[in-house]
C-alpha cells in the first residue's frame, strides 16, 4: 500500500509520457518517497481544462481502488523552475490548488501535489 494514480494536465499530454513520474515512482524518490515496497500505480488520466473533469476522473480512480492521488509536477513548477524546459510550452495550472481541493472534499481521496523532479525548495503540499 498505498495504490496511487496520477493526474496530468493536458498541455503537457503530447509533450511528456511521464517518464520521470514513474521513474521517481519506481524509485520511491520525488513525492513517492517514504511509500513501502507494496505501492503501486493503477493509473493514469489527463486532466481537461477549466478542470471540472478532474472531479469524475478522480472518482473513477477511487473505484479503482487509489487511495493517494498525485497532480504532476508540472501543473506547479512554470513559475518555480521557469527555465525548465519540460515546461517551456505550459502545463502550470493557476487552478490547481481550487481543483485539488474540490477533487478531495467531494471524492474523499488524499492528495499529492506533485510527482517527480521536485525543486528542493518545494514543501511538498499534500491533502489528506
Ligand atoms: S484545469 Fe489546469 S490542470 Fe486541468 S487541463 Fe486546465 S490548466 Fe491543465
Amino acid at each position: 500500500m498505498p495504490k496511487v494514480a496520477i493526474i496530468r494536465c493536458e498541455k503537457n499530454q503530447d509533450e511528456c509520457p511521464l517518464t520521470a513520474g514513474f521513474a521517481a515512482l519506481k524509485s520511491r524518490t520525488a513525492a513517492f518517497k517514504g511509500y513501502d515496497e507494496d505501492c503501486d500505480l493503477v493509473g493514469v488520466f489527463t486532466c481537461h481544462c477549466p478542470g471540472d473533469s478532474a472531479i469524475d476522473l478522480a472518482s473513477i480512480l477511487k473505484n479503482k481502488g487509489v487511495e493517494v492521488l498525485h497532480f504532476s509536477t508540472c501543473l506547479l513548477l512554470h513559475l518555480l523552475l521557469p527555465t525548465c524546459q519540460l515546461h517551456k510550452r505550459g502545463g502550470f495550472c493557476e487552478s490547481i490548488d481550487g481543483i485539488i481541493e474540490r477533487v478531495h472534499s467531494e471524492t474523499g481521496l488524499a492528495c499529492v501535489k506533485g510527482t517527480a523532479h521536485l525543486p528542493k525548495e518545494y514543501a511538498l503540499q499534500k491533502w489528506g
